[in-house]
C-alpha cells in the first residue's frame, strides 16, 4: 500500500515522503490521537525505509523487501507495541527486544527499523531507551508514536523528529467507513463521521457497535417530543433512559447536541441536507415551525447541555444533572 491509498494526513504522508527519498533522520516520533492512525502509518513509512525502491509515495510494494512486510516477517523490522491489559511494556523487554538487537546487522535491507508504541514506556521505559536514541547505530532507524508527548521525557522529544498527525475530515472518515465496510448505510456513515471527531479508528469502532445508532435514534424521538412530552414522563421514563446510558452520558449529551445542530440548520434553510433521513427531517422541519423554535432557542438548548456537561465532569449529582437539564429543555421547547 503505497502512501496515497491511505486515506488523509497529506502534510505528514508529504514530510515521511521526503525522508524516504533523502537520507532519513534515525527517530522520529508520530504525534496524534488514539485511532487517528500512527501505527498504519508508522508500518507504512518502515515499509518504505525497508523497499529498495522507495518514492515519496512510500514503498514499491514489489520488491523482495516489501514482500517480506506484506507477510509480516521482515526480519530487519520489529514492533514494541504495549501487550493488551498491560499499563506499561516493561524495561525488560525493551532491553531484550530493543537495545540488545540494534548492535546486529540487517539481513536484508540496509537498515533496521523499529517501531515503538511510546504510549506504553513509563519513565524507566524511556530511560532505558534513551541511550540508544542519543547515538543509534548507522544502520537504525525508530519510529516512535505517541498521543501524549507530555508524557515523553523532554530528552526523547529533543532525538526525534515530531510528525502531526491531525484530525481527518469528515469525507475523509466517512470513506474510510464506506471502504472497510461497505455495506454501511451513507447516513449512518456520516454520523459515525461527525461524531467521532476526525479520528478513523475511534469511527471504526463506532461502526462494530449498535449504541451510538440507537441512541441517536432515542435522543433525536425525545427531542422531536420535548413540546409535547409531560414534566412527569421526563422525570421517570426519560430519565431512566438517562440513568440506564450513565456510563456515556457525555457521548449522549454529544448525540443531542449534534440533534440541535441538524435542528438550527433545518430552522435556517428546511431545505439543506441533514444528517436524519428524510422522514425525520420533515417530522423536524414540522416541530421547529409548531413550536416557533429559531436559532436562538435552539442555541440556548445546545448551553443547557453545555452545563449540564459541565456538572457532570464535576462530579455534581447525577439524578440532579439530568433532571435539572430535561427539565430546562422542556422549558425552552415550549411555544411562546
Ligand atoms: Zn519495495
Amino acid at each position: 500500500m503505497a502512501f496515497s491509498e491511505l486515506i488523509g494526513q497529506n502534510e505528514a504522508k508529504k514530510r515521511l515522503g521526503v525522508s524516504l527519498t533523502g537520507e532519513p533522520g534515525h527517530a522520529f516520533l508520530l504525534v496524534g490521537p488514539s485511532g487517528i492512525g500512527k501505527k498504519t502509518l508508522g508500518r507504512e513509512f518502515a515499509k518504505g525505509l525497508l523497499c529498495s525502491h522507495p518514492t515519496e509515495n512510500g514503498a514499491c510494494g514489489s520488491c523482495p523487501g516489501c514482500h517480506y512486510m506484506q507477510a509480516g516477517t521482515h526480519p530487519d523490522y520489529k514492533e514494541l507495541l504495549l501487550p493488551q491489559g498491560e499499563k506499561n511494556i516493561k524495561v525488560a523487554d525493551v532491553r531484550s527486544k530493543i537495545l540488545s538487537d540494534v548492535g546486529i546487522m540487517s539481513q536484508i535491507a540496509e537498515r533496521k527499523v523499529y517501531l515503538i508504541d511510546a504510549d506504553g514506556l513509563a519513565e524507566e521505559g524511556q530511560n532505558a531507551l534513551l541511550k540508544t536514541l542519543e547515538e543509534p547505530p548507522k544502520h537504525v532507524v525508530f519510529i516512535l508514536t505517541v498521543s501524549d508527548e507530555s508524557k515523553l521525557l523532554p530528552t526523547i522529544l529533543s532525538r526525534t523528529v515530531s510528525i502531526r498527525l491531525l484530525p481527518n475530515t469528515e469525507e475523509e472518515v466517512k470513506e474510510a467507513i464506506l471502504r472497510r465496510n461497505p455495506d454501511t448505510l451513507p447516513e449512518e456513515a456520516q454520523l459515525f463521521a461527525r461524531f467521532s471527531n476526525g479520528v478513523i479508528g475511534y469511527a471504526l469502532n463506532l461502526c462494530e457497535s449498535n449504541w451510538l445508532i440507537n441512541d441517536w435514534e432515542e435522543v433525536t424521538d425525545l427531542i422531536l417530543r420535548m413540546p409535547e412530552i409531560s414534566r412527569t414522563e421526563l422525570l421517570t421514563e426519560v430519565y431512566s433512559f438517562f440513568d440506564e446510558e450513565k456510563d456515556h452520558f457525555r457521548d449522549i449529551l454529544s448525540l443531542m447536541s449534534m440533534v440541535y445542530d441538524e435542528m438550527a440548520i433545518c430552522a435556517t434553510d428546511s431545505s439543506s441536507v441533514c444528517l436524519h433521513g428524510e422522514e425525520k427531517k420533515d417530522k423536524m422541519v414540522t416541530v421547529i415551525r409548531k413550536n416557533h423554535l429559531d436559532v436562538q432557542k435552539i442555541g440556548k438548548c445546545n448551553a443547557i447541555l453545555t452545563t449540564a456537561a459541565k456538572a457532570h465532569k464535576a462530579n455534581g449529582n447525577f439524578e440532579m444533572i439530568v433532571c435539572r437539564m430535561l427539565l430546562a429543555l422542556k422549558k425552552e421547547n415550549i411555544n411562546g
